[in-house]
C-alpha cells in the first residue's frame, strides 16, 4: 500500500508550505487507497518546542488534513516523535560505523573551517570528505579520553549520484559536491537526514513528497539506504511556494503563518482550495473545488514545475467566491460568531476592556482592531510634535525587523527589543511606542500595545507594520 508522510519539525509557527506538502501527500495517499501518516521532526532539541508543535497539529487539523497515524492518534508504527526515538538512531549510526560506512569525527568547527579554507586556496573542492577519518587506535585513544565527536558518512569523492524524482525524471548530482554529512551529533542526537531515512524506512513509506528544497539532501539518503541494504521511497519534490515578486515564499514579505489566515477570517475550505492551485490545476481548469474532488480528479503528473505564486489577494477573492457561495445564512451566522466570539481570545481582552468600558457597546469601537485585517491609516495620524515624519519611519522600520527576529514571540521579548531600540535610537519609550500605536491598534488611545502585540501573534503585528510603512 502506498504510504506518505509530512514530517514537520516544530520550530515556529504552522507554515502554509507545511500544509501544501501535507495536502498532496493526503491527495497522494486517498487516491491510491494509501495511509498518510504525520511524525514529528523534533531532533534539533534548541529549536523545538511543544506549543509549535500543538500550533502545527491545530492548525493542520483546522485546515480539515485528518492523517490515519500520528503522535496524537498512535499507530503501529510509532511513536511519532523523532525524540521519542533517540535510541534507534545511535544503533544504526553505529552499525554504519561497524560496516565502514561511517565514522567518527573529532574535528572542532574551527578546524574544519581552516580545512575547508586551505582547500580552497589549493583550488580544491572545500568539502568535507572521509580524508578526515583517522586511523583506528587514534579513534580508540581519543573515545577513551572523553573526546567529543560526531559520527559523519561516508560520502563517495568523485563520480555522479543519478536521483529519480517522480516530477523531474532523473536528477544528477556530482559526489564531490556532497560532504561527509554529520549522522550523529555531538549531543547525540541525530541530524534530520539519519533520523528521516531511519524513519521513513520504519513507517514503511513509500512515497516522499516534499519542497524542492531538499533536493540537495537525496545523494544522502539514497546512500544510506543502500548502505542499510533498504529500499529507497519514491521522490518527489514539489515546488516550493512564492512571493508574488517570485522570491521564495517568506514570512519577511508575505505571511507565512497558517494562524494569521484563520485570525483574519479565511474559511479552511478556501485556503485548502487555494494551495491545491499551487503548482496543480482541475483537469477542467476550474478554479474552486474541494479536497474530495481534489482527491478524485488526483494525479501528481498535474504538478508544474514553475514556481507556483502565492497571492494573498487572489486567496481574498477565492475565499469570497466560498462564503457567497457555499456558506448559507445560517452556516455564516455560526461561523462568524464561533470566529469572533472565540472565548479564548474573548478571555484574553477582559482584562483590557473591563476596567474602561461603561457598558457592552463600549467594548465593540475599542477592540475592533484586535478583529480586524489591516487597518485603515492616515498619514496625519502619525504626526507627532517630538517625531519628524523619517524618525516615524525608522521606528516603524526598525521595530519591524527586530520583530521578524524575534523567535519566542512573548510579552516579555517584544518588550525587551522595543525597549532595547528606543535605547539604540535615543528615544524616550513613550515616544518610540506612539508610531507602534497608530500601526497596531490605530490610536495611541489604546491599552498596552506589547499585549495586544502579543496577542495578536508575530504575522499580524510584522503585517500591520508593513502596511504602515507603505
Ligand atoms: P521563512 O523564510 O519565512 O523564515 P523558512 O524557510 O525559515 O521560512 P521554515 O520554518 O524553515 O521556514 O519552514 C517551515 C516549513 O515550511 C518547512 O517544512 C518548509 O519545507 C516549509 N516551507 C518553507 N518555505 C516554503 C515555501 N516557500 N514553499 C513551500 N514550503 C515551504
Ligand atoms: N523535517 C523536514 C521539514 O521540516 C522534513 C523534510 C522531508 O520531508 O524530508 O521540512
Amino acid at each position: 500500500t502506498v504510504r506518505t508522510r509530512i514530517a514537520p519539525s516544530p520550530t515556529g509557527d504552522p507554515h502554509v508550505g507545511t500544509a501544501y506538502v501535507a495536502l498532496f501527500n493526503l491527495c497522494f495517499a486517498r487516491q491510491h487507497g494509501g495511509q498518510f501518516i504525520l511524525r514529528i521532526e523534533d531532533t534539533d532539541q534548541t529549536r523545538s518546542t511543544s506549543e509549535s508543535e500543538q500550533d502545527i497539529l491545530q492548525a493542520l487539523r483546522w485546515l480539515g488534513l485528518g492523517w490515519d497515524e500520528g503522535p496524537d492518534v498512535g499507530g503501529p508504527h510509532g511513536p511519532y516523535r523523532q525524540s521519542e526515538r533517540k535510541d534507534s538512531y545511535r544503533q544504526y549510526a553505529m552499525e554504519l560505523v561497524d560496516k565502514g560506512h561511517a565514522f567518527y569525527c573529532f574535528r572542532t568547527p574551527e578546524e574544519l573551517d581552516v580545512i575547508r579554507e586551505e582547500r580552497k586556496a589549493q583550488g580544491l573542492n572545500p568539502g568535507i570528505k572521509g580524508d578526515l577519518e583517522l586511523p583506528a587506535e587514534e579513534v580508540q585513544r581519543r573515545l577513551e579520553a572523553g573526546d567529543p565527536y560526531v559520527i559523519r558518512m561516508k560520502v563517495p569523492d568523485e563520480g555522479t549520484c543519478v536521483i529519480n524524482d517522480m516530477l523531474r525524471g532523473t536528477i544528477e548530482i556530482d559526489w564531490s559536491q556532497v560532504d561527509c554529512q554529520i549522522l550523529l551529533k555531538s549531543d547525540g542526537m541525530p541530524t534530520y537526514h539519519l533520523a528521516n531515512v531511519v524513519d521513513d524506512h520504519a513507517m514503511a513509506i513509500t512515497h516522499v513528497l516534499r519542497g524542492e528544497e531538499w533536493i540537495n539532501s537525496a545523494p544522502k539518503h539514497k546512500l544510506l539506504y543502500e548502505y542499510f541494504g533498504w529500499d529507497m521511497p519514491e521522490l518527489c519534490h514539489l515546488p516550493l511556494l512564492r512571493n508574488p515578486d517570485k522570491s521564495k515564499l517568506s514570512k519577511r514579505k508575505n505571511p507565512t503563518s497558517i494562524n494569521f489566515y484563520e485570525r483574519m477570517g479565511f474559511l479552511p475550505e478556501a485556503v485548502i482550495n487555494y494551495l491545491g492551485r499551487m503548482g496543480w490545476s482541475m483537469p477542467d481548469e476550474r478554479e474552486k473545488f474541494s479536497v474530495g474532488e481534489m482527491i478524485e480528479n488526483f494525479d501528481i503528473q498535474r504538478v508544474s514545475l514553475g514556481g507556483p505564486i502565492f497571492d494573498v489577494e487572489k486567496l481574498r477573492w477565492l475565499n469570497g467566491l466560498w462564503l457567497r457561495e457555499d456558506v448559507s445564512d445560517d452556516e455564516f451566522v455560526e461561523r462568524l460568531s464561533n470566529w469572533w466570539f472565540r472565548e479564548d481570545a474573548l478571555r484574553s481582552l477582559i482584562p483590557h476592556v473591563k476596567g474602561r468600558a461603561e457598558v457592552f457597546s463600549d467594548v465593540a469601537p475599542m477592540a475592533a482592531f484586535m478583529f480586524s485585517g489591516m487597518l485603515d491609516l492616515q498619514p496625519e495620524q502619525f504626526a507627532h510634535n517630538k517625531l519628524e515624519e523619517g524618525q516615524v519611519r525608522r521606528v516603524l522600520q526598525f521595530a519591524l525587523w527586530r520583530l521578524e527576529a524575534q523567535r519566542h514571540w512573548s510579552k516579555e521579548n517584544i518588550f525587551a527589543d522595543i525597549k532595547d531600540l528606543a535605547k539604540a535610537m535615543d528615544l524616550k519609550m513613550g515616544e518610540f511606542m506612539f508610531p507602534i500605536f497608530v500601526a497596531i491598534a490605530g490610536t495611541p488611545n489604546s491599552w498596552s500595545v506589547m499585549d495586544s502585540m502579543a496577542l495578536l501573534g508575530p504575522d499580524m503585528t510584522r503585517a500591520r507594520l508593513r502596511h504602515a510603512l507603505n
